[in-house]
């Protein structure tokens, strides 16, 4: 059996059907191919199962791309105010949590039944458990599943990344994108806590639970939040953020005391020895970490030259994570198509008319906040109204 649309788009993410709504409204006749049994599954377990589904404060520099400009057309089209008047006209409620992200008051549930809604109403069609065996390019796209084709002349692809592969991430994406000769920028696992090794390991790690307002820095990029200790190693917002920036193989710099001076605390303490340096710390560091920190950091000698030099050491503590905890931990995947192969405008591939890519699946990746799904949603929106 052949069905025929004016669309088809590849994965019910966010990315897909939002881009199947603004085609839907403007009459395409739209047919969403969904792997999984139900739409939207990586939005159930977003932000803690409520969803931070945009950020007030969303700017291109809080993308990462290989081409720092290729975002801002998309994001200034589709901007959060389009998707909180989405999310208002279906009164669902919600807050900002904090740093601009807000979050579905409710459950995360709320954003999957706005966009099936929206579906419905645009007319756009979904077909679940759509086992995709074969794509071909002739007249048009032809997408053969085990339940039949599928033909459009537009073929959409929001197959999302790779995080979190037990929740159905596939390479779909990738593989077809290289099958009609784009270039991939090499993809890794971004948004992802670190794992520690060796002397670090053992010497942190039993303190798992433990969190404390850091700014964590790498590549020229700094995120003052909260860093957690856990079981393997280092998380929080403030590792994850910094995650996205890290190479392989490099240290990253903490500054376990911003804005705060706490040498001359000690200078000041009637005797300068290692309990003084353990309380300029209250209030500062939780005391167990502050006590295990200075165990292998303590001031080589108690000179006001010598802690002037353990001033800086408290606000430049390098630490090498041995990796990260991958894709099974990942919040997102960093790098994927690459830029230059598509429009800015509408995300159609220059080498292949009528084929575009979509949210994840792109190399642009949002920071921590909302970020991702605004340019899940700003994307779709793109390609939606260029069908
Ligand atoms: C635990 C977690 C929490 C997160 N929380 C947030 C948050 O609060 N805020 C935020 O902004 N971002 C968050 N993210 C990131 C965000 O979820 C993603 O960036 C966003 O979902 C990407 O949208 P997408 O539509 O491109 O891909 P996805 O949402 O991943 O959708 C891709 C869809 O394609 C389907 N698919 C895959 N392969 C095939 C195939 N071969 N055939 C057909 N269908 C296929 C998948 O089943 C899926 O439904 C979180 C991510 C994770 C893992």
């Amino acid at each position: 059996m052949t069905r025929k649309f004016d669309a088809l788009v590849l994965g019910a993410g966010a990315a897909g059907l939002l881009c199947a709504i603004e085609a839907g409204k403007r009459s395409r006749r739209v047919a969403v191919l969904e792997l999984a049994d139900r739409i939207g599954k990586k939005i159930l377990i977003s932000g803690g199962g409520r969803c931070n589904f945009t950020n007030i404060h969303c700017q291109p520099e809080n993308f990462i791309c290989a081409n720092e400009h290729f975002a801002k057309s998309a994001l200034a089209r589709y901007t959060p105010a389009d998707f909180i008047a989405l999310v208002e006209k279906h009164r669902i409620p919600y807050h900002e949590k904090t740093l601009g992200q807000l979050f579905c008051d409710r459950s995360a549930q709320d954003i999957i039944d706005l966009l099936e809604l929206e579906c419905r109403a645009a007319g756009v069609q979904i077909f679940l458990q759509s086992q995709i065996q074969e794509v071909q390019r002739a007249t048009e796209f032809v997408v053969r599943t085990e339940f039949g084709e599928f033909r459009a002349p537009a073929l959409v692809v929001a197959t999302g990344g790779l995080s979190i592969p037990k929740m159905g991430a596939t390479l779909f994406g990738y593989e077809l994108a290289r099958k009609f000769g784009l270039h991939i920028v090499k993809t890794k696992p971004a948004l992802v806590p670190f794992v520690l090794a060796g002397k670090d390991r053992s010497r942190y790690c039993d303190l798992a639970g433990i969190s404390a307002e850091v700014v964590a820095k790498a590549n020229h990029h700094a995120f003052r939040e909260k860093m957690l200790i856990t079981h393997r190693g280092l998380s929080g917002p403030a590792i994850l953020q910094i995650s996205s920036y890290w190479e392989n193989g490099q240290p990253i710099q903490i500054d376990l005391a911003p804005d705060r001076e706490i040498a001359p605390a000690i200078c000041a303490a009637k005797v300068r020895n290692i309990a003084a340096a353990q309380k300029v710390f209250q209030g500062i560091l939780p005391k167990r970490f502050a006590e295990r920190w200075l165990e292998s950091n303590a001031p080589t000698a108690w000179t006001n030259e010598a802690l002037a030099k353990w001033e800086q050491q408290v606000h430049e503590w390098l630490i090498k994570p041995a990796h990260t905890e991958g894709y099974e931990k990942a919040e997102v995947t960093a790098g994927g198509v690459d830029t230059n192969e598509l429009s800015s405008k509408s995300m159609e591939t220059k080498k292949v008319p009528g084929l575009f890519f979509i949210g994840e699946v792109v190399d642009v990746t949002g920071q921590l906040g909302g970020f991702n799904f605004q340019w899940a949603w700003a994307s779709g929106a793109a390609t939606g109204r260029a069908l």
